[in-house]
């Protein structure tokens, strides 16, 4: 059985003090469950990585970066290395979500390069897919997922050192999502095509769903066979918000 993932990722938000507020609030409330069924982790800015690993030490949560370099050091002006982040006391690292092939024109090459790195550095890569609007309405969903997937997991890829996130980039803050069925399809589709990648294991790998996840919908989406958990951003700011999401595995 796969262990389901919960998984904020803050993007460009938040000052010290509400780090302390939401690492803090979320710690405690997870060190008090007996048995927790599903892994937590915070992917805050990289300003904050070491603030909220004070926060949350000792609380069984654990904590990623948002994005790393190829590279594991060198003249890479304004890069964090995957070493950094594991420096800090990451055990993640987002890489290829689609703010960062956006804003940053990162192909499939690069974000396989960056994931690569991070596995070598010893941190779990959460590597990111999903296909913009206009893909989804010419009917290319799961073609182009398919391709994120083959151009972006690296070779030494496996279900312990990686993570899918499925976020169609026309859902993520915009409170718009897919349908469950769509999510389904997209999943059963990405695990398959990761198997093929891997050379096996795709059974264990987890895959997450991302893309405008609330409390109200959570259950929708986590209720579904090969989602294994939820990449989420707005709602992961929220202590109230972000634990109610979780208790939806
Ligand atoms: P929202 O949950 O704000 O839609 O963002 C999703 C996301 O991009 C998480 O990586």
């Amino acid at each position: 059985a796969r262990r389901p993932l919960i998984a904020g990722n803050w993007k460009m938000n938040g000052l010290k003090a509400d780090a302390e507020l939401l690492a803090g609030g979320l710690a405690s409330r997870y060190k008090a469950l007996q048995k927790p069924a599903f892994d937590m982790l915070l992917c805050p800015p990289a300003t904050l990585v070491s603030v909220v690993a004070g926060h949350i030490a000792g609380s069984g949560l654990v904590l990623g970066g948002q994005d790393c370099h190829a590279s594991e050091k060198g003249a890479h002006t304004g890069d964090i290395s995957a070493w950094m982040l594991r420096d800090l006391g990451c055990g993640y690292v987002i890489v290829g979500h689609s703010e960062r092939r956006a804003d940053h024109r990162e192909s499939n090459a690069v974000v396989k390069d960056k994931a690569q790195a991070a596995q070598a550095a010893g941190l779990i890569a959460v590597i990111c897919i999903g296909e913009t609007e206009g893909e989804r309405d010419r009917g290319e969903a799961l073609s182009v997922v398919s391709e994120q997937i083959r151009g972006s997991l690296p070779a030494g890829a496996t279900a312990q050192n990686t993570v899918l996130a499925y976020e169609p980039v026309w859902a993520i803050g915009t409170g718009r999502t897919p349908t469950p069925d769509d999510v389904a399809e997209i999943h059963a589709e990405a695990r398959k095509v990761a198997n093929q990648v891997m050379g096996g294991g795709g059974e264990s790998l987890r895959i997450l769903y991302g893309g405008s996840v609330k409390p109200s919908n959570a259950v929708d989406f986590l209720g579904l066979t090969d989602v294994d958990g939820a990449l989420v951003g707005g709602a992961s700011l929220k202590v109230d918000d972000f634990w109610a999401i979780a208790q939806a595995c």
